[in-house]
Formats: C-alpha cells, structure tokens, sequence
C-alpha cells in the first residue's frame, strides 16, 4: 500500500490497458476512478472487483473524453468523491486504418478528438488541482507510433505524435512543482483495439487468425510476441512512484524492439 489514500483517474480503463493500469494502481492503494464505454453491468462488476481485490474505493464516470465539458465534469466529481485527484493517466483511445486519400473525414476528427484533444482535455481539467496540492503524476499512453509510422494511420500517427510534444510542453511548465508528465509508447499489446486490425487482417489475407497474429507481430515487433497489458501496467507503477519523482518530459518505449530499427 504505497499510495494509500491517493487518487488514480485512469480514463479509457473499461477495457485492455487501461483496465490493467487501473488494477495495478489499485494493488498499490490508489483510490480508482474508472471511465470508459460498455456494458453497465460488465463494469459494475469490474469496479466491484477493484475494491474487493485491492481495499480500495472505486467509482466510474462515463465521461466521453473526447467532449471538454464532459471531462471537466468528471474530474470535479472524481475529486468530490475520492477527495483528490493525484495520477491522471490519459489511455482512452481509438483506431481507424484507411489510406489517407480514402480517411473518412468524421474518422480522422474522432480519432484527433479523442487520442489527441483528449489527453489535453484531462490534463487541462486535473492542473488546478494537482498544483494546489502541490504533487502530480501525468502519464500518457501513447504509442510506438507516437515515434514512427505505419502505413494507413494518419490520424493515429499524428495523435500520438502530438501526444509526445504535448507531454514535453506539460512537463516544462509543471517542472518545478512536483507534477511530472510522460509518454508511455507500446508496441503490439493484446486488447481488443488489435484483436480487430488481426482479424481484419486475417479476413484480408485469407489466412487464420493465428496466422494473422504472427504475420503482423513479424512485421514490425522484433521480439514477435505480444506485450501483456499489465507489463504496461507495471510501467506506470514505477512513472507514479517516488523512485520516479525525477523522470518528466520522457518517452519511456515498450515495444520489442519495434522502434529501434
Ligand atoms: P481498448 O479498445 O481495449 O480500450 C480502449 C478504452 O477506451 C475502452 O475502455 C473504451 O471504452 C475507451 N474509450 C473509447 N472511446 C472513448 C471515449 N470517447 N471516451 C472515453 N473512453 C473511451 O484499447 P487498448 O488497446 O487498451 O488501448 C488503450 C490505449 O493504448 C490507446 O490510447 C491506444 O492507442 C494505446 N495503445 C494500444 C496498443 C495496443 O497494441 N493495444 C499499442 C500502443 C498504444
């Protein structure tokens, strides 16, 4: 219980990474505020088991991370109901995949929407806060295409490219006050976002689905196996710890060895 009574908001956590992230800040006594879409009943029982796992309080906020005024709600409410708002951790994200002659313009308004102007949205909505209290923790998931490419990904690529400035600028201006900010840049991790670029590739490609699998790892991911949503979790642990209270304004890259080619 390193950070009893300390408060996580992990956004985009109904699902994949984010849920890890929360439940590894849960097992080291963070308070968690949820937020995400899906089915009310599934994540009634997600925050339930958060707080039987771990001891902690739990609650969720639907907030769609995209609308400013929707964020700005959830973090004043997280804040009344937890009594702080210590780690924001920016994860909510989309995908789409189209030539960029052929993106749906509404795709590529969501995508900048939610992987970009969101994170801007809770980290706006949480420096109040965190300034007056005097400490803050910001991590953003980006991703390894945050640093390099990949055909079909316009608005994926230039999110969380922007993404990486943006923790950069946040870091500078928040440097001095014990609130640091970084990027955290997966390669392949195994949730549902890329459950559905293996079967569409495998529908492509005629080919089964581990097939698909192992023929988009070998691309691009040198160490070809997929990253465990947790071993993302375990990242952010080590970012919100006191050990890392002198890390700020980083890239922190796990990827297999993605982008060191
Ligand atoms: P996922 O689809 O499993 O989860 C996405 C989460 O975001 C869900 O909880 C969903 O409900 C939520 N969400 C979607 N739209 C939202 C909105 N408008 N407002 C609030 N919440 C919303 O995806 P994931 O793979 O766990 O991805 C999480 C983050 O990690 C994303 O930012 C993604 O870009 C990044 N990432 C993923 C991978 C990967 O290989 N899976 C690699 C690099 C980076």
């Amino acid at each position: 219980m390193t950070h009893k009574n300390k408060v996580a908001l992990v956004t985009g956590s109904t699902s994949g990474i984010g849920l890890a992230i929360a439940r590894v800040l849960a097992e080291d006594g963070f308070h968690i505020a949820l937020n995400g879409f899906g089915d009310a009943a599934e994540i009634e029982s997600i925050r339930q088991k958060i707080e039987t796992d771990f001891g902690v309080r739990a609650i969720f906020s639907p907030a769609d991370i995209s609308n400013y005024d929707d964020v700005a709600r959830m973090v004043s409410d997280v804040e009344t109901h937890l009594g702080s708002l210590d780690v924001l951790v920016n994860n909510a994200g989309i995908q789409f995949t189209a030539s960029a002659e052929e993106f749906p313009i509404e795709k590529w308004k969501q995508i900048i929407d939610l992987n970009l102007s969101g994170v801007f949205y809770g980290i706006r909505a949480v420096l109040t806060g965190m300034k007056k209290r005097g400490y803050g923790r910001i991590v953003n998931i980006a991703s390894v295409h945050g640093l390099v490419a990949s055909v079909n990904k316009t608005a994926y690529v230039a999110a969380k490219h922007g993404v990486i400035g943006l923790t950069k600028v946040v870091a500078l201006e928040n440097a001095r006050l014990n609130i640091t900010c970084n990027a955290v840049c997966p390669g392949w991790v195994l949730t549902p976002l890329v459950q559905k670029q293996i079967e569409d590739r495998a529908k492509a490609r005629g080919m089964s689905v581990e097939e698909a699998s192992l023929d988009l790892l070998s691309e691009k991911q040198p160490n070809v196996r997929f990253a465990l949503p947790e071993e993302v979790g375990e990242l952010v642990r080590y970012l919100v710890s006191d050990a890392a209270r002198g890390i700020t304004g980083t890239v922190q890259v796990i990827d297999g060895g993605w982008s060191a080619q």
